[in-house]
């Protein structure tokens, strides 16, 4: 059995979820896992941020437009009156339900309950497609059913497994859809796991089920080695690690999301990147048995605040680094990159909410200074291993920027610097032609 997930742009328009139909048709045995088409799950966020700011009509505007917006795209996808019809009968309900949400005080639950839906009524669209388009059968797992987060607020493997297997039992065969994304939380309420939390969804699934591979349909030819966005000349990476995959998704290739590698590695199914605007290219596998070494890829990340904090008191002291990790767990901050020498800390965080709150709880050991707009980059590869062919590349690249940290050495597979985010595209640019372009040239750092 295999894993299919299929994300919002492939799923955009009438046309896209026609060509999604036929590449699940050529599967007798497979789960598909549907994002929100494109655009929805932002609606559903801003109707959500209208109400709770009490811009009530505003809210109900964009809700008839959204209805609007699947109404055109189903009228497009059934070819007669009857497909439509038994289709928006669904679309009315769950509209129906919206605006249940929408009376009396906006909470964090209602929002969830919102959000949920662009994930719920596209997976209903999928389904409708096949049962009365094609005529073929495709039955509805319920993701609210199988998918639900511990008290950490983590999703479980081995309880996905035994919920699949207590409702659904021998059903649990031939072709099956459900909706990426959405989950319950501990307490039973609707909740989900996070944006781009399908392709999560899609590997804790392939992994619950012990699929035979996953496969994530985009509408690129899977993972580059640098960013075509800025950078020319890059290569379609064939087949990556786990490990590197992981990298590349945490800092910055867009493609996957970053917590959804772990469940398919632990349990060695490959993850396939495919590209349904081109179904037969071959996408990115991204494995445990990889042949390819050496460098491999470059990406970034910006929106980046690095802290730095300098202090005498370290000096010699043990826990200090504990009482500065517990600042930023108590404003639930996560850490990213962090480099140290024995007298001061510098670290990034992505999420720069509580900043300020940090920024003065850490004041109380020593100077604090903080650098906002800071981009990360990060080379990806078998990077220890290759340090004596590279290292010296790396820093010839790096030269012209203005390198705030650099941090190699915590992963075998990556090497990442810190540096002004308006420095980030000349600085893909530069590795990029010193890493992949000019491996002939002698180097001298
Ligand atoms: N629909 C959700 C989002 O837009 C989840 C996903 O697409 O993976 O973030
Ligand atoms: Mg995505």
């Amino acid at each position: 059995m295999k894993v299919l997930k299929f994300g919002g742009t492939s799923l955009g328009s009438a046309q896209r979820i026609k060509q999604v139909a036929e590449i699940i048709s050529r599967e007798n045995h497979c789960i598909v896992v549907c994002s929100a088409m494109a655009g929805v799950t932002d609606t559903l966020q801003e109707i959500s941020s209208c109400w709770s700011r009490g811009n009530k009509q505003e809210s109900f505007k964009i809700k008839a437009d959204l209805l609007g917006f699947f109404e055109k795209h189903s009228r497009e996808l059934f070819s007669g009156q009857y497909g439509f019809f038994k289709f928006r009968e669904q679309l009315i309900f769950y509209f129906e339900e919206v605006e249940k949400l929408l009376r009396g005080h906006w909470t964090k639950q209602k929002e969830m309950q919102l959000l949920a839906l662009g994930e719920v009524i596209t997976s209903r669209l999928l389904q409708a497609y096949f049962l009365t388009e094609l005529t073929q059968e495709i039955k509805r797992l319920d993701a609210f059913e199988f998918l639900h987060l511990n008290q950490g607020g983590d999703p479980s493997v081995s309880d996905i497994a035994q919920k699949l297997k207590n409702n659904y039992g021998k059903e649990l065969s031939g072709r099956l859809i459900t909706q990426g994304f959405i989950c319950l939380d501990n307490s039973g309420g609707a909740s989900n796991l996070g944006r781009g939390g399908s392709d999560f969804t899609a590997t804790l699934l392939g992994a619950a089920i012990e699929a035979s591979s996953i496969e994530i349909w985009t509408d690129i030819d899977g993972l580059r080695n640098n960013d075509p966005r800025y950078v020319d000349n890059t290569k379609a990476l064939r087949e990556i690690s786990y490990a590197e995959a992981a990298e590349l998704a945490y800092f910055g290739a867009k493609i996957l999301h970053p917590a959804c590698v772990w469940p398919a590695s632990r349990q060695n199914i490959p993850i396939f990147l495919k590209n349904t605007l081109n179904p037969g290219s071959p996408g990115t596998a991204i494995s445990g048995n990889v042949r390819a070494s050496g460098i491999r890829a470059i990406s970034a990340k910006s929106g980046i605040s690095m802290v730095r904090i300098e202090s005498a008191r370290m000096l010699n002291a043990y826990g200090f680094l504990r009482r500065v990790f517990e600042i930023f767990d108590q404003w639930e901050t996560p850490i990213d990159v962090i480099t140290t020498s024995e007298v001061s800390i510098s670290l990034t965080i992505d999420n720069p909410y509580y900043l300020e709150e940090i920024a003065a709880s850490l004041e109380k050991f020593g100077k604090v200074t903080i650098e906002r707009e800071q981009a990360i980059i990060c080379v990806v590869g078998d990077v220890l291993a290759c340090r004596q062919e590279h290292a010296g590349r790396i820093m010839k690249a790096m030269k012209p920027f203005q390198v705030n940290m650099l941090s190699f050495g915590g992963s075998r597979n990556n090497l990442t610097a810190v540096l002004p985010a308006k420095e980030k595209k000349d600085a893909l640019q530069a590795l990029h032609q010193q890493l992949f372009l000019q491996t002939q040239v002698p180097v001298t750092a």
